[in-house]
């Protein structure tokens, strides 16, 4: 297939990063369609350890083309920070382009941010100025990446956005920074981005008219997505597969398939609520065995498998197909619990209700579990029985099919049952 999308299919950290990486050979574009500067992936270069929040590591390292997509919004301070790293540390590099539409993370959206956290604590979600930007995105007075090459534009817009963001930092306890001085920055950070700007709709037309295979990645996980998620518990980036087609601006009909990333049980970073969620015992052992803790060192929230939620994903996204990540955590379990559906007022749900997810009760099942270590398993015949029944009853109540099956962090160690893209 030539027009792929990936999309988390629960609530972020599906492990959606090793799922591309261990496609990048197939493919020859990775467009970044929403959302902002990632919790970070860490890679070694020079026996130093870079973390990467925009950049796309694997995808530069393999040498592929990357777009930062319309949809996206970019900290240009960031994003040249770690293409200088990257340089620093002669990491081979691939060709990166921004899109001239994206929208640009100003130095007080960061600062907002920043202060918020200190004020009202820090949520387990690195914030970023993601939020801020795409607010004013929104509210029509942020500035697009293209602005940062017209210095009276940007001007412009640095004032509106200072103007409306001024008051509330300074309620926040802090001190915006002059006009001048952010437009000052941004512009000599546009000047050293000029030479990858560009209209990243028709390059994208481009490589589909000549034939090339993309991969659209979405950010986070469907159930955060502002318009499908729990609202208000929810980002601002479009994280459907919907959101692909006006991210990377093509049409519609060109995403020829979509595959879903899904953890084999859940955890969510940050509040709202997640009726699959477990405590003690077994959440720590989630914690511990799956490394689930947020880029702030706080432990993610973990739960059940919740298929209602899975359920929910692959329709609002159409999956042709879901990659079932960390397997191997759950190995050690006697009974593994899941969620079935919900119940709420007496009625059982097969799909999150309008209503919310604080409301329901999760109704669920054990299966029994297998006491095997998997990351030495190579295909999925190998699997301890009841690790293939749990899969297989996943794809029996969920209509999906699993292509692959994660059974360790390295790229070798996914389980190929069927080509995912
Ligand atoms: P993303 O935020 O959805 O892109 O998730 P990441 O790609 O950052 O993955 C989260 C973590 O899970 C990373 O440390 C991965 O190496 C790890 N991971 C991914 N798949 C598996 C798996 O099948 N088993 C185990 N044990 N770890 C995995």
């Amino acid at each position: 297939m030539s027009v792929v999308v990936v999309v988390g299919a629960q609530w972020g950290d599906e492990g959606k990063g090793k799922v591309v990486d261990a496609h990048l050979g197939e493919i020859d574009l990775l467009v970044h369609y929403a959302g902002g500067a990632n919790p970070g992936q860490t890679i070694v270069a020079e026996g130093e350890r870079l973390v990467l929040h925009i950049v796309p590591p694997g995808a530069m390292r393999q040498g592929k083309h990357v777009l930062l997509g319309q949809g996206m919004v970019i900290d240009p301070l960031v994003l040249l920070e770690e293409l200088d790293a990257l340089t620093d540390h002669g990491v081979r590099s691939g060709e990166l382009q921004v899109d001239l539409r994206a929208h640009v993370v100003m130095p007080h959206h960061r600062l907002l941010d920043r202060l918020r956290d200190e004020v009202e604590g820090a949520s387990g979600i690195p914030r970023r100025g993601i939020g801020p930007a795409y607010g004013d995105k929104t509210i029509r007075r942020g500035a697009q990446m293209g602005d940062l090459l017209y210095p009276e534009r940007l001007q412009y817009k640095v004032e509106q956005s200072l103007k409306a963001h001024t008051p509330l930092i300074r309620e926040l306890g802090g001190q915006a920074p002059p006009v001048s001085a952010v437009v000052d920055t941004l512009a000599k950070a546009g000047e050293r981005l000029r030479a990858r700007m560009v209209d990243g709709s028709r390059l994208v037309r481009d490589a589909i008219a000549a034939g090339k295979r993309i991969l659209l990645e979405a950010p986070l996980g469907t159930m955060v997505d502002p318009d499908h998620g729990a609202y208000p518990f929810v980002v601002a980036a479009s994280t459907v597969a919907g959101g692909a087609a006006i991210g990377a601006g093509i049409p519609p009909r060109a995403i020829e398939r979509v595959v879903g990333v899904a953890k084999c049980y859940s955890t969510r970073s940050g509040p709202g609520p997640f009726p699959a969620e477990v405590t003690g015992d077994l959440a720590t052992r989630l914690q511990q065995t799956g490394g689930e803790f947020s880029a702030t060192g706080k432990p993610r929230r973990c739960g059940m498998l919740d298929i209602p939620a899975l359920r929910f994903a692959a329709r609002v996204n159409g999956f042709d197909a879901l990659a079932l990540t960390k397997l191997d955590v759950l190995s050690g379990l006697d009974q593994i619990p899941i969620c079935v559906g919900y119940e709420l007022d007496g009625k059982v749900c097969d799909e999150p209700p309008f209503e919310g997810l604080s409301r329901v009760t999760p109704l669920v099942e054990t299966l029994p579990g297998w006491s095997e270590q998997l990351s030495d398993r190579r295909s999925f015949d190998d699997l301890p029985e009841n690790a293939k029944r749990y899969v297989t009853l996943i794809e029996e109540i969920t209509a999906l099919r699993i292509a692959t099956v994660g059974v360790g962090p390295d790229r070798s160690q996914m389980l190929v049952r069927d080509r995912l893209l």
